[in-house]
């Protein structure tokens, strides 16, 4: 058997892999942040580097899952796009296959039946691909012994979506959600939830309605966040206003990261965005503004 890969985080008895689906995956900066001024991130093109593509004017993000160990089980936070599912508005998304997504996941020392818990951040598609895959022409959950846990809000709201429209959201609903709640392994989940011994749900309202992140106290006191789309790049540390075109309430999701940052800045935590092509980050204050300052694997902020 291969080696297992080390942890990208290791901190106080948790560690965290990350387990890429698609890396990178690149949006137009303004597509992404329709607010975005160019000349905020040409000020900081060191910073930014493994996260602009400066030429092409574009933002790149990791389409990831973050398998977190914790509290003495296994957690898996968001699921990525998946194989195989009918994506056609993204061609890039559209029935793919051979990811080699399943073989990553090995190498973190995981296989499918061993993650005890999957939590949807939110329920966008590229969070939920991997909850099912296609076996004998049915989608069925990837995770055979997992608790899928699913924040309770934006269960409703894209239940009441996908009824009204069963296309929105790239039509994920149907093959990504449904047959887990159809499996009776989907847990609806509220805020203070506790998955595990120091691991608990938070609020992250915003980007979706009932967006929840994984709120991790390690052993040696450091608190780790898995914070979903509440930060989509490390751009919106410099600029917490500046909400992404995929919030169903950009005023609701700017004050949620404000206070994200607020707390991490204050508290010193580690905070691990879905998207970031990074192990993790810590903010610092100078000056009365956010910077991001990225987290070798023992946690510690690279200044
Ligand atoms: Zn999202």
């Amino acid at each position: 058997m291969a080696a297992t890969a080390a942890p990208d985080l290791a901190i106080g008895g948790v560690t965290v892999h990350r387990v890429i689906d698609m890396d990178p995956f690149v949006l137009p900066l303004n597509f992404i942040l329709p607010q975005a001024e160019r000349a905020v991130l040409d000020a900081e093109r060191a910073l930014l580097k493994d996260h602009v593509d400066f030429d092409a004017n574009t933002i790149l993000l990791a389409v990831q899952s973050h398998l977190v160990r914790a509290g003495g089980i296994t957690i898996l936070v968001d699921t990525c796009v998946g194989e195989m599912k009918p994506r056609p508005r993204r061609s890039e998304w559209d029935r793919r296959a051979a990811s080699g997504y399943i073989a990553r996941l090995a190498a973190a020392g995981c296989r499918p039946e061993d993650v005890d818990v999957v939590l949807c951040t939110h329920l966008h598609v590229d969070h939920v691909g991997w909850n099912t895959q296609l076996r004998d022409g049915r989608w069925v959950p990837t995770f055979p012994k997992a608790r899928y846990l699913m924040g309770r809000a934006d269960l409703d709201h894209w239940t009441a979506e996908a009824a009204r429209d069963p296309a929105v959201n790239h039509g994920s609903f149907a093959d990504s959600v449904l047959p887990v709640i159809e499996s009776g392994q989907a847990d609806r989940v509220d805020p203070g939830h506790v998955v595990a011994d120091g691991a608990s749900i938070l609020p992250l309202p915003g980007h979706t309605p009932g967006q929840v992140g994984l709120d991790v106290e390690t052993a040696s006191g450091t608190r780790l966040v898995v914070c979903g789309d509440a930060i989509h790049t490390p751009v919106q540390v410099l600029r917490p206003e500046w909400s992404s075109g995929f919030c169903s309430d950009p005023t609701q999701a700017a004050a949620t990261r404000r206070g994200l940052l607020e707390r991490a800045a204050s508290d010193d935590v580690v905070l691990i965005p879905a998207h970031l092509r990074a192990p993790g980050m810590r903010v610092r204050r100078p000056g009365g503004q956010f910077r991001p300052v990225f987290c070798g694997c023992d946690g510690a902020a690279q200044d």
